[in-house]
Protein backbone atom coordinates (compact mmCIF):
# COMPACT_ATOMS: atom_id res chain seq x y z
CA UNK A 1 0.00 0.00 0.00
CA UNK A 2 1.00 3.42 -0.62
CA UNK A 3 0.29 6.45 0.91
CA UNK A 4 0.12 9.68 -0.45
CA UNK A 5 1.78 12.48 1.35
CA UNK A 6 1.74 15.85 -0.57
CA UNK A 7 0.97 14.54 -3.88
CA UNK A 8 4.30 11.77 -3.29
CA UNK A 9 3.29 8.46 -2.75
CA UNK A 10 5.25 6.67 0.02
CA UNK A 11 5.08 2.89 0.84
CA UNK A 12 3.84 1.85 3.81
CA UNK A 13 6.00 -0.64 4.98
CA UNK A 14 7.89 -2.39 8.28
CA UNK A 15 11.51 -2.71 8.39
CA UNK A 16 11.13 -6.22 7.31
CA UNK A 17 9.46 -5.95 4.83
CA UNK A 18 11.38 -3.24 2.77
CA UNK A 19 14.73 -4.96 3.19
CA UNK A 20 12.76 -7.77 1.57
CA UNK A 21 11.73 -5.51 -1.38
CA UNK A 22 15.47 -4.30 -1.67
CA UNK A 23 16.75 -8.15 -2.07
CA UNK A 24 14.24 -8.55 -5.15
CA UNK A 25 15.44 -5.55 -6.26
CA UNK A 26 18.87 -7.17 -6.71
CA UNK A 27 17.86 -9.89 -7.91
CA UNK A 28 15.73 -8.10 -10.37
CA UNK A 29 18.96 -6.21 -11.76
CA UNK A 30 17.17 -3.78 -13.25
CA UNK A 31 18.68 -0.38 -12.06
CA UNK A 32 16.04 1.18 -9.48
CA UNK A 33 16.17 4.22 -7.14
CA UNK A 34 15.29 3.87 -3.30
CA UNK A 35 14.18 6.77 -1.76
CA UNK A 36 13.92 7.51 2.08
CA UNK A 37 11.48 10.28 2.32
CA UNK A 38 11.41 12.89 5.75
CA UNK A 39 9.57 15.73 6.21
CA UNK A 40 11.94 17.96 4.96
CA UNK A 41 11.77 15.99 1.47
CA UNK A 42 8.18 15.73 1.35
CA UNK A 43 8.50 19.40 2.00
CA UNK A 44 10.99 19.84 -0.89
CA UNK A 45 8.70 17.85 -3.68
CA UNK A 46 5.78 19.87 -2.53
CA UNK A 47 7.72 22.84 -4.70
CA UNK A 48 10.22 21.33 -6.69
CA UNK A 49 8.06 19.33 -9.45
CA UNK A 50 11.07 17.55 -10.52
CA UNK A 51 11.75 16.00 -7.36
CA UNK A 52 8.28 15.11 -6.95
CA UNK A 53 8.29 13.18 -10.03
CA UNK A 54 11.48 11.40 -9.34
CA UNK A 55 10.44 10.13 -6.30
CA UNK A 56 6.83 9.27 -7.49
CA UNK A 57 8.66 7.20 -10.09
CA UNK A 58 11.19 5.07 -7.45
CA UNK A 59 10.92 1.16 -6.95
CA UNK A 60 10.78 2.30 -2.95
CA UNK A 61 9.85 5.36 -1.24
CA UNK A 62 10.66 4.89 2.60
CA UNK A 63 9.14 6.35 5.77
CA UNK A 64 12.32 8.17 7.15
CA UNK A 65 11.22 10.32 9.68
CA UNK A 66 8.91 10.58 12.18
CA UNK A 67 6.49 13.89 10.24
CA UNK A 68 6.30 11.13 7.53
CA UNK A 69 5.20 8.46 9.75
CA UNK A 70 2.85 11.23 11.35
CA UNK A 71 1.78 12.81 8.36
CA UNK A 72 0.95 9.00 6.98
CA UNK A 73 -1.36 7.97 9.61
CA UNK A 74 -3.18 11.67 10.09
CA UNK A 75 -3.99 10.98 6.12
CA UNK A 76 -5.81 7.59 7.70
CA UNK A 77 -3.06 5.37 6.36
CA UNK A 78 -1.80 2.25 8.12
CA UNK A 79 1.67 3.37 8.12
CA UNK A 80 3.72 0.69 10.38
CA UNK A 81 6.35 2.37 11.43
CA UNK A 82 9.49 4.00 10.47
CA UNK A 83 12.48 3.06 7.87
CA UNK A 84 14.84 5.66 8.49
CA UNK A 85 17.76 5.40 5.50
CA UNK A 86 20.55 4.79 8.36
CA UNK A 87 18.51 1.72 9.69
CA UNK A 88 17.46 0.13 6.32
CA UNK A 89 21.36 1.03 5.26
CA UNK A 90 22.66 -1.19 8.45
CA UNK A 91 19.92 -4.01 7.50
CA UNK A 92 21.56 -4.30 4.12
CA UNK A 93 24.79 -5.05 5.40
CA UNK A 94 24.10 -8.05 6.89
CA UNK A 95 22.81 -9.34 3.86
CA UNK A 96 26.32 -9.24 2.41
CA UNK A 97 25.88 -7.19 -1.18
CA UNK A 98 27.98 -5.40 -2.84
CA UNK A 99 28.11 -1.55 -1.75
CA UNK A 100 29.90 1.55 -3.26
CA UNK A 101 29.96 4.20 -1.07
CA UNK A 102 29.42 8.06 -3.27
CA UNK A 103 29.05 11.07 -1.74
CA UNK A 104 29.90 13.24 1.37
CA UNK A 105 33.15 15.57 2.10
CA UNK A 106 37.03 14.15 1.42
CA UNK A 107 37.51 10.77 3.12
CA UNK A 108 34.25 10.59 4.68
CA UNK A 109 33.36 7.98 2.11
CA UNK A 110 36.23 5.79 3.12
CA UNK A 111 35.50 6.21 6.81
CA UNK A 112 32.42 5.16 6.52
CA UNK A 113 33.60 1.98 4.74
CA UNK A 114 35.99 1.50 7.08
CA UNK A 115 33.51 1.28 10.07
CA UNK A 116 30.62 -0.35 8.43
CA UNK A 117 32.86 -2.88 7.31
CA UNK A 118 34.42 -3.42 11.09
CA UNK A 119 30.98 -3.32 12.85
CA UNK A 120 28.72 -4.50 10.30
CA UNK A 121 30.71 -6.69 8.27
CA UNK A 122 29.70 -4.64 5.10
CA UNK A 123 31.10 -5.00 2.04
CA UNK A 124 32.32 -1.99 0.16
CA UNK A 125 33.40 -2.49 -3.39
CA UNK A 126 34.11 1.34 -3.82
CA UNK A 127 34.15 4.90 -2.80
CA UNK A 128 33.92 8.27 -3.85
CA UNK A 129 33.49 11.87 -2.88
CA UNK A 130 30.29 13.66 -3.13
CA UNK A 131 31.96 16.54 -4.73
CA UNK A 132 32.35 16.73 -8.43
CA UNK A 133 32.15 18.58 -11.65
CA UNK A 134 29.96 17.72 -14.82
CA UNK A 135 32.68 16.67 -16.84
CA UNK A 136 33.86 14.54 -14.09
CA UNK A 137 30.42 12.23 -14.21
CA UNK A 138 31.79 9.87 -16.92
CA UNK A 139 34.54 8.64 -14.85
CA UNK A 140 32.25 8.95 -11.61
CA UNK A 141 29.93 5.81 -13.39
CA UNK A 142 32.08 3.94 -14.97
CA UNK A 143 33.79 3.74 -11.65
CA UNK A 144 30.84 2.48 -9.88
CA UNK A 145 30.41 0.20 -12.93
CA UNK A 146 33.57 -1.48 -12.86
CA UNK A 147 33.13 -2.20 -8.92
CA UNK A 148 30.33 -4.41 -9.32
CA UNK A 149 28.31 -2.99 -6.95
CA UNK A 150 24.69 -4.10 -5.92
CA UNK A 151 23.61 -1.07 -3.93
CA UNK A 152 24.91 2.46 -4.42
CA UNK A 153 24.40 4.57 -1.60
CA UNK A 154 24.22 8.20 -2.96
CA UNK A 155 24.80 10.75 -0.24
CA UNK A 156 24.77 13.65 -2.38
CA UNK A 157 21.76 15.57 -0.04
CA UNK A 158 18.15 15.95 -0.85
CA UNK A 159 17.34 16.89 -3.64
CA UNK A 160 21.13 16.38 -5.59
CA UNK A 161 21.04 12.73 -4.94
CA UNK A 162 17.64 12.04 -6.06
CA UNK A 163 18.27 14.20 -9.15
CA UNK A 164 21.83 12.75 -9.86
CA UNK A 165 20.19 9.19 -9.56
CA UNK A 166 17.34 9.49 -11.76
CA UNK A 167 19.03 11.60 -14.60
CA UNK A 168 22.20 8.89 -14.31
CA UNK A 169 19.50 5.52 -14.29
CA UNK A 170 20.06 4.74 -17.72
CA UNK A 171 23.95 4.42 -17.50
CA UNK A 172 24.28 2.63 -14.06
CA UNK A 173 24.70 -1.33 -13.89
CA UNK A 174 24.02 -0.73 -10.47
CA UNK A 175 20.60 -2.57 -9.63
CA UNK A 176 19.62 -0.76 -6.05
CA UNK A 177 20.17 2.63 -6.07
CA UNK A 178 19.61 4.95 -2.72
CA UNK A 179 19.89 8.47 -1.68
CA UNK A 180 20.81 8.35 1.77
CA UNK A 181 21.57 11.99 2.96
CA UNK A 182 23.56 12.12 5.75
CA UNK A 183 24.22 8.57 6.01
CA UNK A 184 28.23 8.27 5.44
CA UNK A 185 28.09 11.24 7.95
CA UNK A 186 26.74 9.35 10.55
CA UNK A 187 29.04 5.97 9.77
CA UNK A 188 32.15 8.32 9.44
CA UNK A 189 31.22 8.99 13.33
CA UNK A 190 31.15 12.44 12.03
CA UNK A 191 27.46 13.00 12.85
CA UNK A 192 26.10 11.46 16.38
CA UNK A 193 22.82 10.06 15.83
CA UNK A 194 20.15 10.84 18.42
CA UNK A 195 20.10 8.54 21.86
CA UNK A 196 17.57 5.53 21.56
CA UNK A 197 15.28 7.40 24.01
CA UNK A 198 15.20 10.14 21.98
CA UNK A 199 14.17 8.85 18.57
CA UNK A 200 11.74 6.57 20.66
CA UNK A 201 9.89 9.80 21.88
CA UNK A 202 10.12 11.13 17.75
CA UNK A 203 12.89 13.78 18.59
CA UNK A 204 15.87 12.82 16.10
CA UNK A 205 15.14 15.91 14.48
CA UNK A 206 15.16 17.95 17.67
CA UNK A 207 18.67 16.35 18.20
CA UNK A 208 19.97 16.71 14.95
CA UNK A 209 19.53 20.51 14.84
CA UNK A 210 20.52 21.05 18.17
CA UNK A 211 23.73 19.42 17.09
CA UNK A 212 23.89 20.86 13.97
CA UNK A 213 23.03 24.79 15.00
CA UNK A 214 23.55 25.31 10.87
CA UNK A 215 20.40 22.85 9.97
CA UNK A 216 18.51 24.47 12.80
CA UNK A 217 16.72 27.28 10.00
CA UNK A 218 15.60 24.30 8.26
CA UNK A 219 13.28 23.18 11.28
CA UNK A 220 10.59 25.52 10.15
CA UNK A 221 9.84 23.62 6.85
CA UNK A 222 8.52 21.02 9.84
CA UNK A 223 5.34 23.24 11.10
CA UNK A 224 4.87 24.17 7.40
CA UNK A 225 4.90 20.44 6.59
CA UNK A 226 2.20 19.68 9.53
CA UNK A 227 0.28 22.86 8.04
CA UNK A 228 -0.10 21.48 4.49
CA UNK A 229 -0.77 17.92 5.41
CA UNK A 230 -3.58 18.94 7.95
CA UNK A 231 -4.53 20.96 5.24
CA UNK A 232 -4.44 18.26 2.48
CA UNK A 233 -7.08 16.32 4.43
CA UNK A 234 -10.02 18.40 3.59
N1 LIG B 1 27.13 16.60 -0.16
C1 LIG B 1 27.87 16.09 -1.21
N2 LIG B 1 27.95 16.84 -2.36
C2 LIG B 1 27.33 18.02 -2.50
C3 LIG B 1 26.56 18.53 -1.42
C4 LIG B 1 26.47 17.78 -0.26
O1 LIG B 1 28.42 15.01 -1.12
O2 LIG B 1 27.46 18.63 -3.57
C5 LIG B 1 27.03 15.79 1.06
C6 LIG B 1 27.38 16.47 2.35
O3 LIG B 1 28.78 16.42 2.55
C7 LIG B 1 26.61 15.60 3.35
C8 LIG B 1 25.41 15.13 2.57
O4 LIG B 1 25.69 15.42 1.21
O5 LIG B 1 27.38 14.48 3.69
C9 LIG B 1 24.11 15.83 2.92
O6 LIG B 1 23.80 15.52 4.19
P1 LIG B 1 22.53 16.06 4.91
O7 LIG B 1 22.54 15.54 6.29
O8 LIG B 1 22.39 17.55 4.69
O9 LIG B 1 21.41 15.30 4.08
P2 LIG B 1 19.94 15.68 3.78
O10 LIG B 1 19.37 16.26 5.03
O11 LIG B 1 20.00 16.65 2.65
O12 LIG B 1 19.35 14.37 3.40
Amino acid sequence: MKAEILGVNVDCLTMTQAVEQVDLLVKNKTPSIVATANAEMLMFANSDAELKKILNSAAIVTADGAGTVWAARHLGYEMPERVAGVDLVTNLFSKGYRFYFFGSAAGVADLAAENAAKKFNAKIVGTRNGFFTAEEIPKILDDINNSNAEILLAALGVPKQEKFLYNNLKNLNVPVNIGVGGTLDVLAGKVKRAPRWMQRAKLEWLFRALLQPSRAGRLLALPKFVYNVHKSRH
